[in-house]
């Protein structure tokens, strides 16, 4: 069977021996005689799961112990509602939530927030992460999203800290909220510059479904109060994650998932990999003109590459092409065509090397 690579930009591909052990467990959950799907939440078997999940998600973002680690359902797009819902409570006189727009996600937050409070969009563009100086906060703003990682154009912010970034002192007193679903545990951050991060499971952490928020303490317990009870961030913490029944089966392969990064030397050597599988694939892109990219290049995503045929009549041939050779899901989301790869944690170098050679082989077979 031919070898197959999936760059799906989520759900995403998954580490095989995650997959493999998911399978070999699900019948009978270490001699419980039962499959995890079946546990109580509340009984010990599935608390040890969740137990372990939480300390090791901690233990790779290095989370400090004033944050507050919560599993949640709903996805990515739920936070745009809850993080206001959750976060203006001690504002009820009208407030002001900065926001960085830098591509699509970002702009569904926008749009999402608008229905909550004012919204001042304080720096735009989805070709590069706007320059700091740029940027035209709000004295008293609320808090400041913004989207690390545009899955969908490809616009990376670097939150080492290394660079003017988010992490700037200058920010200090507003809390910053980042959307790091499509770059979370690729990178090492630090997570003490964040009030929020938040992150849907179903690229770099497991099945769609289960949400992961990192809430710095003081932030919690400011809800509104028409916030859902089931959503209320100080309500999930205050119940370890099952105020209400958290999505298990998710959170068991999630915990899976982080064996198997503390396995391969943890985040800071997910990073190692991803510095190189994105030089690798930008760098065939670059050299050959059959290709274009679109993004600056001090704001290239390690995970989403965005890239487009120069001859988009190519652009069906080139996508069955990849197909025979077991190269999946490489059409660019439907909002900006082209085509895009995915090159999260679990995708292996022998993934990208084997486009890479498809992408210079295909534009040799067109001249
Ligand atoms: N934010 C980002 C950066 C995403 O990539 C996505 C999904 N691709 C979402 C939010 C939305 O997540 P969900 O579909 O889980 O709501």
């Amino acid at each position: 069977m031919t070898q197959i690579y999936n760059f799906s930009a989520g759900p995403a591909v998954l580490p095989k021996e995650v997959l493999a052990q998911a399978a070999a467990e699900m019948l009978d959950w270490h001699g419980s005689g039962m499959s995890v799907m079946e546990m109580s939440h509340r009984g010990p078997e599935f608390i040890s799961i969740y137990k372990a999940a939480e300390r090791d998600l901690r233990e790779l973002l290095a989370v400090p112990d004033n944050y507050k680690i919560l599993f949640m359902q709903g996805g990515g797009l739920s936070q745009n509602a809850l993080i206001p819902l959750n976060l203006l409570g001690h504002k009820p006189d009208g407030a002001t939530i900065d926001f960085i727009h830098t591509g699509s996600w970002s702009d569904k937050s926008i749009k999402e927030a608008r229905k909550y409070a004012h919204v001042n969009v304080a720096a735009s563009s989805t070709t590069a992460v706007p320059p700091q100086a740029e940027w035209r906060l709000t004295p008293g703003a609320a808090y400041l999203h913004m989207c690390t990682n545009e899955t969908i154009g490809g616009v990376e912010y670097d939150v080492s800290g290394n660079q003017p970034d988010a992490g700037d002192p200058r920010l200090a007193g507003v809390p910053l909220v980042a959307d790091m679903s499509s770059h979370i545990l690729s990178r090492v951050i630090d997570v003490s510059k964040f009030g929020v991060i938040f992150a849907g499971a179903q690229k770099n952490i497991g099945p769609a479904g289960v949400t992961i928020v990192i809430i710095r303490d003081d932030l919690l317990g400011k809800a509104l109060p028409v916030c859902p009870s089931a959503f209320d961030f100080k309500l999930v913490a205050d119940n370890e994650s099952m105020y209400n029944t958290p999505p298990t089966y998710g959170i068991y392969i999630a915990g899976l998932v982080f064996q198997w990064l503390k396995r391969q030397g943890g985040v800071a050597e997910m990073e190692r990999r991803a510095i190189a599988k994105a030089a690798l694939l930008y760098h065939a892109l670059d050299h050959n003109d059959f290709y274009e990219t679109r993004v600056a290049k001090s704001s290239r995503s390690r995970m989403n590459v965005p890239f487009y045929l120069k001859d988009e009549s190519r652009n069906e041939a080139f996508l069955a092409g990849a197909k025979a050779r077991g190269l999946l899901q490489l059409k660019g989301h439907k909002s900006v065509g082209g085509m895009r790869a995915s090159i999260y944690n679990a995708m292996p170098i022998e993934g990208v090397q084997a486009l890479v050679d498809y992408l210079n082989e295909f534009a040799a077979q067109q001249r």
